[in-house]
């Protein structure tokens, strides 16, 4: 069975069951209740430690079009990439206000932000940052391996959004079309050595309850398959960006917070990574 047949299938585990439950409209009283057992189950998981990273921008070059992202190669921007030197420059300044986790983070463009360019990066900081991680385009596991052998250790890859129609109507031209290829990439990235993968979507794009459940079911296969690997899950929403998209959907705060204490409660593992202004 294919990976997104199997993460849309309407037979679910007890535990995505027990999710889909949990992510059902509450009253006052039983968010609260909700809100209580995620909190103790996350100090049993986590004791009260938080972990900050700053993300350190490399490149706003892009090959793709995704509708709602203001990097995208339509849109009329000035585009920058960083050459290493400044790369190191800017991440002595995180550095220095006390950021020991970056997140480099780049647009997808093989010619400006090459797996050569990425391990030059890496290797030019490995021995100044304790914690280096990557957001940045999709890769084959081999290319990731040479990734975690220069010093990389996280790995970040949202799929989006697991809705197939949704995703062919945002991601109109460059490889990202390819909605199979991106929803593999935790897997090779786990093959690669990574041992810190995060997942996510983008909340906005499409209905916040059956995105929650994909992700959930993704999550679940993950923690099945790459069981030596910690996993992290973003649930960001979506705000106006340059260009002309607007979010379709909201994720009130209201929800959101059930959204996360769901998530707490029904996978307690996985560290729920909450990048999320308000809409
Ligand atoms: S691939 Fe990433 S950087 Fe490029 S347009 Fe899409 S979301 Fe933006």
């Amino acid at each position: 069975m294919k990976l997104s047949d199997l993460i849309h299938s309407p037979k679910k585990s007890p535990l995505l069951r027990r999710f889909s439950t949990l992510i059902e409209p509450k009253s006052d009283a039983e968010l609260e209740s909700m809100a209580r057992q995620s909190a103790a189950l996350t100090r049993k998981h986590f004791g009260n430690a938080i972990r900050l990273f700053a993300p350190l921008y490399l490149s706003n070059e892009c090959v793709n079009h995704c509708e709602y992202c203001g990097f995208s190669r339509d849109n009329p921007i000035l585009r920058v990439t960083l050459e290493v030197e400044a790369v190191v420059k800017e991440a002595r300044h995180l550095a220095r206000e006390g950021f020991r986790h970056l997140l480099l983070v780049a647009g997808e463009h093989p010619k400006f932000v090459s797996p050569g360019y990425l391990e030059r990066c890496i290797r030019a900081l490995v021995a100044e940052i304790p914690s280096l991680a990557l957001e940045v385009a999709p890769m084959e596991a081999a290319e990731y391996a040479t990734l975690t052998a220069a010093g990389a250790e996280g790995l970040i890859v949202y799929q989006e959004t697991y809705d197939r129609e949704v995703y062919a109507e945002l991601h109109t031209a460059g490889p990202k079309k390819d909605y199979e290829w991106r929803l593999a990439c935790p897997e090779r990235a786990y093959e690669g050595g990574f041992r810190r993968i995060g997942i996510g979507a983008l909340f906005g794009l499409t209905d916040w309850r059956s995105e929650a459940d994909a992700l959930g079911a993704h999550l679940d296969h993950l923690l099945r398959r790459c069981w030596r690997a910690q996993f992290t899950v973003s649930l960001p929403r979506l705000r106006p960006c340059a260009g002309s998209f607007a979010p379709r959907h909201t994720l009130p705060d209201r929800e959101f917070i059930q959204l996360v204490c769901a998530r707490a409660r029904a996978q307690p593992s996985a560290i729920c990574s909450c990048l999320s202004a308000s809409p």
